[in-house]
């Protein structure tokens, strides 16, 4: 066996080997975190009309600059209705935001600048009056056929709002994953049910659940195996052919009951790597199956799942909708830490604000992989490279939020 990969590496394999799922058509009230599959262009000039951008009266720049500063109030033009026209020079339209700006009329004098008495606008002295003051001009910010979205653009709510813009009701994007998370062990018991002093909680599921739902991950399925091998293959063959990602937790290590390695390898899962130099979570299995399925064998102690559901399954889910790598943000160590093992460490934090620092993560480390109390209060965790070694405070470690 060569020497294990390291996180990078690891997350790098992952990567290489999940494929972008394939292209449906979704409502743009279910766009948002997908990778658009398509380029979008603008329907119109936007803005579509010289646009009031104040409630107040429009005018004739002109008239002003003659001199004149009482209006006749000759109607009223609100938003979504039909341009009106200004009968002469020295009357005007009452306008609302959002308004086409009447024909005849090219600048806008706010509210706040008039004193409207029975149908006469008299505009204060102190009112800057131009061409095209208030008024947000037609086709400014694009114009008809322009293109504004790129193929392979991920969806944020700026995104949608365009998409929206350009009259498409729908747009094509890359499929949500269909995930499954498999937790194994015959040790677990549900929330809610009975439970004997040598058994525990069934947590990790839920907890990775809240992590996918939090980036947008919601077509997740759940399932509970024991440390049977001949019910881990059935179960897992018929999740294979229902599902795009499975997640388990647990059976991936070495003792006697951690049947999960075999029992993929039976059902053609390809293993890429097992074992990452890393703690926690060292014991980390990933393959793809025969129709592409990603299968992510996580450890099952808790912090171990949860730190390598975000280190490695998220990654693996953005390359699933075609979606590129998030930016890793690195943040100081606000204490210092010391790191013995040669493995990268994965070090649980707070972030919190130091008065030399800034943004500091105070390292808050845990018990063991099994302490997921410690876990509580804490933002994410960083990567330490492999020690020995001591990490001083200020030290840049990237940082990754739960
Ligand atoms: P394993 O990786 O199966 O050896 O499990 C390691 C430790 O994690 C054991 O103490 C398990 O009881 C615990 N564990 C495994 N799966 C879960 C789970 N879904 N929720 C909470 N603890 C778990
Ligand atoms: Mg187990």
């Amino acid at each position: 066996m060569g020497p294990l990969p390291t996180p990078a590496e690891a997350e790098a394999r992952i990567r290489d080997r999940v494929r972008a799922l394939p292209v449906e058509s979704r409502p743009l009230a279910s766009l948002a975190g997908a990778v658009l599959a398509q380029s979008v262009r603008a329907e119109r000039d936007q803005p579509p009309f010289d646009r009031v951008t104040m409630d107040g009266i429009a005018i004739s720049s002109e008239a002003w600059r003659g001199g004149l500063r009482r209006f006749r109030i000759a109607g009223i033009q609100a938003a979504g209705h039909p341009p009106l026209a200004l009968p002469d020079a020295e009357s005007c339209l009452e306008v609302m935001t959002g308004a086409v700006l009447p024909a005849g009329c090219d600048s806008v004098v706010p509210v706040e600048l008039l004193s409207v008495t029975d149908g006469w606008a008299d505009v204060d002295e102190s009112a800057r009056v131009e061409p095209f003051g208030n008024v947000h001009t037609r086709g400014l910010d694009c114009r008809e056929g322009d293109m504004l979205i790129a193929r392979g653009t991920r969806l944020g709510a700026p995104e949608i709002a365009v998409l929206a813009s350009a009259g498409l009701p729908r747009a094509n994007v890359h499929a949500d994953p269909r995930i499954i998370i498999v937790a194994t062990g015959d040790e677990l018991v549900e929330p809610g049910e009975p439970i004997e002093g040598w058994q525990v909680r069934r947590s990790n599921s839920y907890a990775l659940r809240g992590a996918l739902a939090l980036r947008g991950f919601s077509r997740v399925a759940d399932d509970h195996l024991p440390d049977d091998p001949q019910v881990l293959r059935d179960r897992l063959a018929a999740h294979l052919d229902t599902h795009d990602v499975l997640v388990l937790t647990g059976g991936v290590s070495m003792g006697r009951y951690d049947h999960v390695p075999n029992t993929l390898r039976d059902l053609g899962v390809e293993e890429v790597f097992h074992r990452v130099a890393q703690r926690p979570g060292k014991p980390m299995w990933f393959g793809v199956a025969g129709k592409g399925q990603a299968v992510f064998g996580l450890p099952g102690n808790p912090v171990s799942a949860l730190v390598c559901l975000v280190r490695y399954v998220v990654p693996g889910l953005l390359a699933a909708i075609g979606a590129q790598p998030l930016p890793v943000e690195a943040v100081p160590l606000g204490a210092p830490h010391q790191v013995r093992p040669p493995l990268s460490f994965f070090l649980p934090v707070q972030l919190e604000r130091s008065p030399t620092l800034g943004l500091v993560a105070m390292p808050k480390p845990t018990r063991g992989s099994g302490d997921f109390i410690s876990l509580l209060g804490t933002d994410g965790f960083v990567e330490l490279p492999p020690g020995p070694a001591d990490y001083p405070v200020g030290y840049l470690a990237p940082f990754y939020r739960w």
